[in-house]
């Protein structure tokens, strides 16, 4: 079996340009993107509460405290 034929997934830190970080699996030792599910439209809810920030602020008082 030849070395190298397949690359070794580990895990690694990806850096989104919106200052997120969180890890995945990758052959690179580092990652950077520039959009991901935390700053994502589709993710946050397709622009609606991105600025306004309602669905967190919802969120939070839904769940965050009693
Ligand atoms: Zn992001």
């Amino acid at each position: 079996m030849k070395p190298n034929l397949h690359p070794e997934f580990k895990e690694v830190t990806v850096h989104c340009a919106c200052g997120n970080t969180f890890t995945s699996a990758s052959t690179k030792d580092e990652v950077k993107v520039e959009i991901c599910s935390a700053c994502h439209p589709f993710y946050t809810g397709l622009n609606k509460s991105v600025e306004k920030g309602g669905r967190v602020e919802k969120f939070n008082k839904k769940f965050g405290k009693k």
